[in-house]
């Protein structure tokens, strides 16, 4: 039986990726996927654990996934189960279920460029690489990423969410 019934009456996204209606739990997405070794088992697999949530945007271990397209390029029945995470990841995020980690590091692509508080640490980070022969990193061009921020209106979600 499809695994997500229960699911589409009672969430309208899955009305937007019917495909998963065709997962037929082969497991074959597990083999490959990395959250898999993430305490996930055979019997519960980590996109078997995202279809079957109920209220799925509010499943943590959708922030798990690493988008890495594996288990879109070996489905024998193009589910897509990315396409469907990142679509709950939107919803979490507009609905404030993103957890604390996500909207500190948006918040830190925003204002230096770098998803990691590296930007400190720059000086030694480009002593080691000059010691390897790399080129140094450089500041971001934060003005034109808070651009895009503006346009794609991730600016405006953020805003919104610091009042939450
Ligand atoms: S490989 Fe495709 S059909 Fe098989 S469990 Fe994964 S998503 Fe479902
Ligand atoms: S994209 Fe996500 S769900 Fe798919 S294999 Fe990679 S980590 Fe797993």
């Amino acid at each position: 039986m499809p695994i997500s019934l229960e699911y589409k009456a009672k969430n309208e996204l899955l009305q937007k990726f019917p495909k998963i209606e065709t997962c037929l739990k082969c497991n074959t997405c597990a083999l490959v996927c990395p959250v898999q070794y993430a305490g996930f088992s055979p019997t519960n697999t980590y996109v078997n654990n995202i279809f079957s949530t109920q209220e799925p945007e509010k499943n943590p271990n959708i922030w798990l996934c690493a988008s890495c397209h594996k288990c879109e390029e070996i489905c024998p029945y193009e589910v897509k189960p990315l396409e469907v995470i990142e679509a709950l990841k939107d919803e979490a995020f507009e609905k404030g279920y993103a957890p604390e980690a996500i909207r500190e590091e948006i918040n830190q692509v925003l204002t230096t460029g770098y998803a990691f508080p590296i930007f400190q640490s720059l000086h030694f980070i480009n002593r080691e690489r000059e010691r390897r022969g790399l080129k140094p990193l450089g500041e971001r061009k934060v003005g034109e990423i808070k651009k895009i921020a503006g346009k794609t209106g991730l600016e405006n979600k953020m805003a919104g969410w610091k009042k939450k």
